[in-house]
This record gives structure tokens, sequence and C-alpha cells, in this order.
């Protein structure tokens, strides 16, 4: 069996790291038809738009993708093409797992917790108003008759949406997550004290949802406190479910928690798609340089093998890559305590650690 996958290198520390782990992935002897894609800045300058819809083509047509990150421009330029491809392939669930390997230099031992993102609603849907357009003018104009309150002139806007329906399949999706997981409880976080109408629809919804799984435990967290209690406590978290941006927030935090960025993968899901890309971004200062950890990259290659139905394979890989961490001997300049001795390895050196590995499993 050839599993066909578009491969998205995306800029940055992406062809880097996606080269890395496709040689591993390829390593495990699992066979695939790589379909190229490009997407980001350099596709913009010479083709008017960051993300060509050959590249969401090749995505409906495999239904799997393996994606490294992509630069978006900071306040102005082109919107994020990594929320373009969520919002048109209607990936709305993206799963997060940070889990502790043992031999990471971390701030805990333990942490073994899985962000369940809604990624296609919230502040992120794009709807936004810039200052002092005629758009902006009118929606504060709206306001004004509506509710009574007023808008400053000189603001920009971006409208907060969350609905029942993305609230309900995300929610469900925690759960289903849960169960097929054994996972024994699900948090929902939100600031449903504050935003009644949109984090409060979420929280009754998830609160009717958690009625449907009596066998996993449900509860919730204002986001201001999940953020104190994960670094203070975080084994007390399993599932994670959160609307957008907070489920963006939290997943770096809990990157933060089991050893950084170089060591959080990720996927984005559909009902029928699923890309598989870290949670990491495109580090441009790292470009080029050979010194981007891979890991996160190869750990979501796990995550898409096991989507796959190749649990086997993604159990070597993952065990592999835990092997080069315990034995800290190749692993990146993030992950380098100062006992070793040893300078950090290179991307590709870490690939090549890994697939070494493999071969002696
Ligand atoms: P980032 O994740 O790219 O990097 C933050 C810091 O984390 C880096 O400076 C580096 O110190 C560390 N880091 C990240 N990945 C690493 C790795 N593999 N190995 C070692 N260290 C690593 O976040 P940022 O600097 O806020 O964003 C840079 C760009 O990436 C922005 O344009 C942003 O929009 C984009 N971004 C893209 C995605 C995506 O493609 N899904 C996700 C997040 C950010």
């Amino acid at each position: 069996m050839v599993y066909r996958v578009t491969l998205i290198p995306g800029d940055g520390i992406g062809p880097e790291v996606t080269e890395a782990a496709k040689r591993v992935l390829e390593a495990t002897g699992i066979a695939f038809q790589w379909d190229l894609a490009y997407a980001g800045a350099e596709v913009m300058d010479k083709e008017g738009t960051p993300l060509p819809d050959y590249v969401l083509e090749s995505i409906r047509k495999n239904r799997v993708a393996f994606k490294g990150p992509i630069t978006t421009p900071i306040g102005s330029g082109f919107r994020s093409v990594n929320v373009a491809l969520r919002k048109k392939l209607d990936l709305y669930a993206c799963i997060r797992p940070c889990k502790t390997y043992p031999g990471v230099p971390s701030l805990y031992k333990d942490v073994d917790i899985v962000i369940v993102r809604e990624n296609t609603e919230d502040l992120y849907a794009g709807i936004e108003f810039e200052k002092g357009t005629p758009e902006a003018a009118a929606l504060a104009r709206l306001v004004a008759e509506t509710m009574g309150s007023t808008i400053r002139t000189d603001s920009g806007l971006s409208l907060k949406m969350i609905s029942e329906m993305g609230s309900r399949r995300i929610v469900k999706f925690a759960f289903e997550y849960a169960r097929a997981h054994r996972r024994k409880k699900v948090t929902a976080t939100h600031k449903a004290n504050i935003m009644k109408f949109s984090d409060g629809l979420f929280l009754a919804i998830a609160r009717e949802v958690a009625k449907e799984y009596p066998d996993v435990e449900f509860e919730d967290r204002l986001v201001d406190n999940m953020c104190m209690q994960l670094v203070k406590r975080p084994q007390q978290f399993d599932v994670v479910v959160a609307p957008n941006l907070y489920g963006d927030i939290i997943s770096d935090l809990c990157a933060g928690l089991v050893g950084g960025l170089g060591l959080a993968p990720g996927a984005n899901i559909s009902d029928d798609i699923a890309v598989f890309e870290p949670t990491h971004g495109s580090a441009p200062k790292y470009t080029g340089q050979n010194k981007a950890n891979p890991m996160a990259m190869m750990l979501s290659g796990a995550m898409m093998l096991r989507h796959l139905g190749e649990a086997k394979a993604a159990d070597r890989l993952e065990k592999a890559i835990a092997d080069v961490i315990v034995e800290g001997r190749t692993v990146t300049y993030d992950m380098k305590s100062d006992i070793t001795g040893v300078p950090a390895a290179g991307t590709s050196q870490v690939a090549d650690a890994v697939i070494e590995k493999l071969r002696e499993r």
C-alpha cells in the first residue's frame, strides 16, 4: 500500500523540518507518494496569492496532508495561510498533544495533556474592520443604535463569533477523543463570566454535551485561572477543549511545560480531511541554519501514521524519537541541558539518529 499525501514544506524552518520528518517517515518502511504543494510569502510574490487553488485541490483529493509552518506577516500584509486552510477545508478540530518524554529538560516530568482547539470560529474568523473605514463607521453606528454603546472612532474592530453548531461539534470531538484514547476527563476553558453570549454559549453547549458522556468526567475553568493552574499543577488536566484563541495560547503554554515548541505536534481534522503540522511557527531567525528541532514535525508524522491506520509504525517512530531524546547526544539546541557537555546537533543529524534507532528496532 502506498499512501498519497500532500506535502507542504512551508517556509522559514519549514522545509528543513519537513525534510527531516519525511526521511524518518520513509525509514519506518511505510510507502508514501508525496504530492508537493507550495504556499506562503514566496508563492504570493510569484502567483499573487499565498494559497493557490491547486494546494487545496491536492489536499481535497488526497484527504491527508503533511504541512510545515508558514509565516504570516504581522499587523499588515496577506492573511494567515494557516487560518485560511483550516477555514476553507473546515478543519474544525485541532488536536495538540503535550507530553513529557524522559530526558527532556523541562519543568515537569509527568505532563500528558491533549488540547482540542476549535479551529474555524472565534476572533480568528477574520471578520475585521480597519480603523477609519466606512465599514468600521457603519458597524459603530449599528452598535450605537442597537446597544446604546459608543465605539471610539479611532478603533479597529474584530468580531468574535462562537456558534452553537461550532461549539457542539468541537466539544463532541473532545469527548469522542477522550473515549477513544481512554482518557478520563475533559476540561472546557472559557471566559463566560465576561463574554456571556459567545463564551457563555460555548460553556452552555459544553455542559449539555457532557451529559451524553457520563463515563467521562467534565469540568470547566475560566481561562485566566486555567493558565495559572496549568503552570502550577498541570498533572490535573487530561483533555482540554477550548475556543480558537484560548486554544492557540494554551497550546504554546503547554508546549512550554513539556520542553518547548520543538516537541509539540498537531493535527487539524475535518470530517474527512486531516492536515498534520507542528504547533510551532516558521521561526524565521533559524531559517537555513540546520538548527531547528524537527521532533515536533516528526511526532506530527507519527500522528499521521496513526490516522492512516499504521499504529505499529507510529509506535516504532515515537519510540525511536524517545530513545534519541533519552540518550541526549543527538538533540538540538533547545533540548540541551548543560550537563552533557556534548554540542547541540543539527536538524538533519537528529533525523539520522532517529533513522538509526528505527533500524535497530
Ligand atoms: P514560532 O513558533 O515560529 O517561534 C517561536 C520561538 O520558538 C522561536 O523563536 C524559537 O526560539 C522556538 N522554536 C519554534 N519552533 C522551534 C523548533 N522547531 N526548534 C527549536 N526552536 C523552535 O513563533 P513566532 O516567532 O511567534 O512566529 C513566527 C512565524 O510563524 C509568524 O509568521 C507566525 O505567524 C508563524 N506561525 C505559523 C504557524 C503555522 O504555520 N501553523 C504557527 C504559529 C506561528
